[in-house]
């Protein structure tokens, strides 16, 4: 079995930034990913809110970020962590291949999944005007027509968030009430935001770009085009957190994985880092949260901070 300082679950940018961090602070690391390592960020067309590239194809992002962090950290990729359990000192992590890696701590950077809708269309314009992620892709719909699938926080954020930045917005919701807090659908309403009630999305149609959508009521039976040049899916997540779980960290109400402002989880020697903590899930963020979770490992392993009480969280294990 190889051992490590830290064992970083999951090749997205939170963690190969941890992977960097962790390394360079002196502890011995290796990055595991079920995929291949840049996660999520290779399946962005266009990336352009990322400092210091004004554009950027999302797999030579996901490339850049491989290579500076094989300067530092071993990566083995497209063979996922299956099990993990607490051993002694260590922590014991076992890949579908069966190899076992043990870990005096272990970042958790496993991402989410969107929901999809599952109806025709919906992956083949993937990228071509379907998005799960309005801060990434709404800017390219400026001035557009654009749907957004979804009545909770999110999809009600979605709308107000694209009209806000210039797209001509229209909510599909599949029940005749929202379910996103009060104060968001004031705004939402304000914004003169149109909903189509009582309706789900049945195609998703396009010609190499999205064109529009058919949506049918669900009460009346009625179907129609809504023509569209982008269809936002906001239908909520799944956050990796099955390893999580099987450890006993604290997860959200939403399901996240709860952590401190340290990235610590409430699991001592755990931490977490990127779009599986949840908040504003974006690859700078990610990559922040991926070099606090290394310097917080780092520390806990040389200095540990339940010797020194300012530092505790209430709450987490101290
Ligand atoms: C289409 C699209 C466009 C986007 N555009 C932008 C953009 O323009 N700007 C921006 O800032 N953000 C964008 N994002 C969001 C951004 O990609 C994510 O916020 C970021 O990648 C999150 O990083 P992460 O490291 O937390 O997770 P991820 O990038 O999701 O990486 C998680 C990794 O963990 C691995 N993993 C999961 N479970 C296991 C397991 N059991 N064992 C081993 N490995 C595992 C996965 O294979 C994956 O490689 C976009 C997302 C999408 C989908």
């Amino acid at each position: 079995m190889e051992s490590y300082d830290t064992v970083i679950i999951g090749a997205g940018p939170a963690g190969l930034t941890a992977g960097i961090y962790a390394v360079r602070a002196g502890l011995t690391a290796i990055v595991l990913d079920g995929k291949t390592a840049g996660g999520l960020v290779g399946e962005s067309p266009a990336i352009e809110n990322y400092p210091g590239f004004t554009s950027i194809d999302g797999m030579k992002l996901a490339e850049k970020f491989k290579t500076h962090a094989l300067q530092y950290v071993k990566i083995k990729e497209i063979d996922p962590v299956v099990d993990i359990r607490k051993d002694g000192d260590h922590f014991v992590l076992r890949t579908q291949m069966s190899r076992e890696y043990a870990g005096k701590t272990v970042i958790i950077a496993t991402g989410s999944e969107h929901r999809h809708l599952g109806v025709p269309g919906e992956q083949e314009l993937y990228g071509r005007g379907v998005s799960y992620c309005s801060t990434c892709d709404g800017f390219f719909f400026k001035g557009k027509k654009v749907l957004v699938v979804g009545g909770g926080n999110t999809a009600v954020g979605d709308a107000i968030y694209l009209k806000g930045i210039g797209c001509d917005v229209t909510l599909i919701h599949r029940r005749d009430k929202l379910r996103a807090e009060k104060a968001l659908q004031d705004k939402m309403f304000s914004m003169d935001i149109p909903v189509i009630w009582d309706s789900v999305v049945t195609e998703i149609v396009g010609d190499g770009k999205v064109t529009g959508a058919k949506v049918k009521n669900k009460k009346t039976g009625e179907e129609k085009l809504v023509e569209a040049s982008a269809i936002f899916i906001s239908i909520g997540e799944n956050p990796n957190t099955e390893l999580a779980k099987k450890l006993g960290v604290k997860l959200t109400d939403d399901g996240y994985i709860a952590v401190d402002r340290w990235m610590r989880t409430s699991v001592r020697y755990v931490y977490a880092a990127g779009d599986v903590i949840g908040g504003v899930k974006q690859i700078v963020t990610a990559a922040a949260e991926g070099a606090i979770a290394a310097l917080s490992a780092y520390e806990d392993l040389t200095n540990p901070y339940w010797k020194n009480e300012e530092k505790s969280v209430e709450g987490f294990e101290a």
